[in-house]
């Protein structure tokens, strides 16, 4: 594929997160919560996840920001789930490593969490994308 239609692509899986976020809400029955924000842009997240027997069994979030800050969290929440503590913090640092432009682990599986690469490209953004993962990286080290 062309750069120009895998760049098309990217912006379309990220235009459809953001417009239908996957698992928006507070979960009921949490025992993570992280409060964070990206004060550069505005971004703010309230992330909610249900850790049971070292895996991440739920995550949902609220909160409001740019479409590459909600998009993101749609990803994350979604990609989190079903995913050992270690895991997930593996792939969040994963996350931060492709916003540094720096290839990532064979072993990681990004799915559509792919199209948020081009974003390293962009620095003033980069802190809207990585917020999600920045709560999640906080709330599941604070687990352990
Ligand atoms: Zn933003």
């Amino acid at each position: 594929m062309s750069m120009n239609k895998l760049d098309q692509l990217y912006r379309t899986v990220i235009m459809e997160h953001s417009k239908r976020p996957k698992n928006k809400g507070v979960l009921d029955a949490n025992n993570v919560t992280v409060d964070m924000n990206n004060p550069t842009c505005g971004d703010v997240i309230h992330l909610t996840m249900r850790v049971e027997d070292d895996i991440v069994q739920e995550a949902k979030f609220e909160g409001e920001g740019c479409s590459i800050s909600m998009a993101s969290a749609s990803m994350m929440t979604d990609l989190v789930k079903g995913k050992t503590i270690d895991e997930a913090l593996r792939y969040a640092e994963a996350f931060s490593n492709m916003m540094l432009g720096e290839e990532v682990d064979d072993s990681i599986d990004f799915e559509d969490v792919e199209a948020l690469a081009g974003v390293a490209k962009f620095p003033a953004r980069i802190k809207c994308a990585t917020l999600a993962w920045k709560a999640m990286e906080k709330g599941l080290g604070e687990n352990n």
